[in-house]
């Protein structure tokens, strides 16, 4: 099969699934565009530690910087508050919670070794 009956497929899949992307507010059009650019940012980070491990072809080890990298951890960490606050989750409750429940689950893990 060539490139484009694949793409028509595949076009065709979409129009019969029952989809529906329509976003009403300001706030759900937020969401989505946080969520686009938490992927795109982790997309970022991703490119500089393959940098780090000297595992990008030579013209992006070139160019790379160390201190960007640090930039890119920022980037993640600011676009995942931003989208937190957006969907009105509390990030401290949430880490606490979830803390919490890794170190249950080690306890237990611990116990029954
Ligand atoms: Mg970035």
């Amino acid at each position: 099969m060539d490139i484009k009956t694949l793409q028509l497929r595949a076009e065709k899949s979409i129009l019969r699934s029952n989809l529906d992307f329509k976003l009403n507010t300001t706030r759900e059009k937020a969401i989505l565009a946080h969520t686009v650019k938490l992927n795109e940012e982790m997309g970022e980070l991703c490119n500089d530690i393959l940098s780090i491990l000297k595992l990008q072809r030579a013209s992006k080890l070139e160019n790379f910087e160390k201190s960007n990298m640090y930039a890119e951890f920022a980037d993640v960490l600011i676009t995942v508050l931003q989208l937190a606050s957006i969907a009105q989750v509390d990030m401290e409750r949430a880490i606490r919670d979830k803390m919490k429940k890794i170190e249950t689950r080690k306890k237990k893990e611990k116990k029954e070794d």
